[in-house]
């Protein structure tokens, strides 16, 4: 694999255009609700204002976006890992929404971009951009993890997403950006102070299920860029340094089994080892037992142990069976 140093060269006509304007809007939200958690985070624990509540109100705002960015946003809308009815579509695109991570159209386009030049020249958000010392990689990872989100090196939708463009439903869903946002910061409050009737339960709910869970959720997808193409383990032949990372397998929904996602990018399942946990996987096999998925892109386990850096681990997929008796898909 080669890893090219020179990053500055941008791929001519495929870049957005990012107006100071825009730059000060997407600061915002990027940097606003994790310096809002920061700043919060120990006086609100040392006031005693986290209650059972709004551990709920986290937990259960997390749940919703997070798998709204995975299920949706990354496995069903970028890589089409499963097909699915209208109503669930339309669920997801709003699950991924709340998670104020863009609009569907940038997210898919970014997301492919990143996946056709992987660590290469090209690459949205690689760490690997500044080189491979040390302090170059400090860099990478920092511009991996935020930095790129004010790059003008984001993918155009016209080239990367034309069919996320052209879907009527996800234009629509693009169109209630604003009123999502609003409701993802404002509704864990109003639910807090609904079932406390107070004031101090609308700004606790507003606090830990809203700010709290936006800034874990971006850290955590942010971290699947940055992290996941640094450190972990590559079991799988990729052409990139995508890596495995178990311990984010659960904040991230899964999605940390990032070097089996690289070498097989369709499949619903990334936690393709045995152990491995991919609770994404575990909602698209529901949706699919509900009959609200079909054509789920299942791992092929004969197909990923050719995949293998080191044969000798092919026992280790799921479902894997020896050559003469396998060939079947394994359900999620
Ligand atoms: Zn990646
Ligand atoms: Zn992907």
């Amino acid at each position: 694999m080669t890893l090219m140093q020179d990053f500055e060269k941008v791929d001519d006509g495929d870049a957005i255009f990012l107006s100071a304007k825009m730059k000060v809007l997407i600061g915002t939200f990027v940097i606003g609700p994790t310096v809002i958690g920061l700043l919060g985070v120990i006086p609100m624990i040392y006031w005693g204002l986290f209650s059972w509540l709004d551990l709920g109100l986290f937990l259960g705002f997390w749940a919703i976006t997070a798998l709204g960015i995975t299920v949706g946003y990354h496995r069903y809308f970028t890589h089409g890992s499963f097909k699915t009815n209208r109503p669930v579509k339309i669920a997801l695109g709003v699950m991924g929404s709340l998670a104020l991570e863009g609009s569907i159209n940038q997210w898919v386009a970014d997301h492919r971009k990143h996946h056709k030049f992987s660590d290469e020249v090209g690459d949205p958000h690689s760490p690997w951009r500044f080189g491979t010392s040390k302090r170059a990689v400090a860099k990478g990872l920092m511009f991996a993890h935020m930095g790129w989100l004010f790059s003008e090196e984001q993918a155009t939708v016209d080239k990367y997403a034309p069919d996320i463009r052209d879907d009527v439903d996800i234009q629509r869903i693009d169109s209630w950006f604003k009123p999502l946002v609003f409701v993802t910061i404002v509704l864990p409050g109003v639910i807090g102070g609904l079932v406390t009737w107070s004031w101090i339960g609308f700004l606790t709910g507003l606090f830990w299920g809203g700010f709290v869970r936006i800034a874990f959720v971006h850290h955590v997808t942010w971290s699947i860029n940055s992290i996941c193409h640094v450190f972990g383990k590559r079991p799988f032949k990729s052409r990139d340094l995508s890596s495995n990372v178990a311990w984010l397998a659960i904040p991230s929904f899964g999605e940390s089994w990032h070097n089996a996602h690289h070498a097989d990018p369709t499949c619903a399942r990334h936690g393709v080892l045995k152990g491995q946990i991919d609770p994404s996987a575990g909602l698209i096999r529901t949706l699919e037992r509900l009959n609200l998925a079909h054509d789920v892109r299942w791992p092929r386990p004969e197909r990923l142990a050719k995949k293998l850096v080191d044969p000798q681990m092919a026992p280790r997929i799921r479902g894997y069976r020896a050559p003469e008796a396998s060939g079947d898909t394994v359900r999620g």
